[in-house]
């Protein structure tokens, strides 16, 4: 049954198709925005559309970024030869967050899922593949332990090994399935560090 009008069932149904919002906080939201001010509802709306429009894929690394190439990848500082892939800009962030890593990444938007229909070409992997011709010493594969994460990681290994270039993954302190995001910047370094060549 349809209680509200239906611009307002319209807009809690946009909300509820957000990550982690339920049927309650879409409606929560909706009735949210509908009381806030027009200049604050105008801004919220421009800034969604802005952040899309001026995101895309880093040339080189593929991460989200405003710029052609990400400060990472634009930075002489980072060891150009080390390459970390990761599943997402998140999991860069977590790696970055630790200060440690000196190396440069490679963003995969998503991992390898045969279950979903995510196969190799739904990923960034040509992208990555392209980047082994340049001059790069080693590949750290830094994805999820979870069974698409590690089917990512198995995929990579053998497209990279030959190539002769070394190939590692980080170890597997990173608890079984197991965002990278919301892992402590302690147990990542202690995952990279103990990483062993596959
Ligand atoms: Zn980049």
């Amino acid at each position: 049954m349809n209680y509200y009008s239906d611009a307002i069932t319209n807009l809690i149904e946009e909300f509820s198709r957000l990550p982690g919002i339920g049927a309650k906080s879409a409606q929560k939201l909706a009735f949210h925005v509908i009381n806030m001010p027009d200049d604050q509802v105008e801004k919220l709306a421009e800034t969604i559309l802005t952040t899309k429009k001026k995101i895309h894929y880093c040339k080189e690394c593929c991460t989200l970024t405003d710029q052609e190439i990400c400060p990472i990848c634009a930075s002489s500082k980072r060891d150009h030869s080390v390459i970390m892939v990761v599943e997402n800009t998140r999991d860069l962030a977590a790696y970055e967050k630790t200060g440690k890593f000196e190396g440069v990444y490679h963003v995969l938007h998503g991992a390898i899922s045969p279950m979903i229909g995510i196969g190799p070409n739904d990923i960034r992997l040509k992208e990555l593949i392209t980047r082994l011709q340049g001059d790069v010493k080693e590949i750290i594969l830094a994805t999820n332990s979870s069974l698409e994460g590690e089917t990512t990681a198995m995929y990579i290994s053998k497209l990279v090994k030959p190539t002769g270039i070394k190939i590692t993954k980080i170890a597997s302190g990173v608890p079984v399935g197991g965002d990278l995001e919301y892992i402590d910047e302690v147990t990542l370094l202690r995952a990279l560090e103990g990483r062993t060549e596959m």
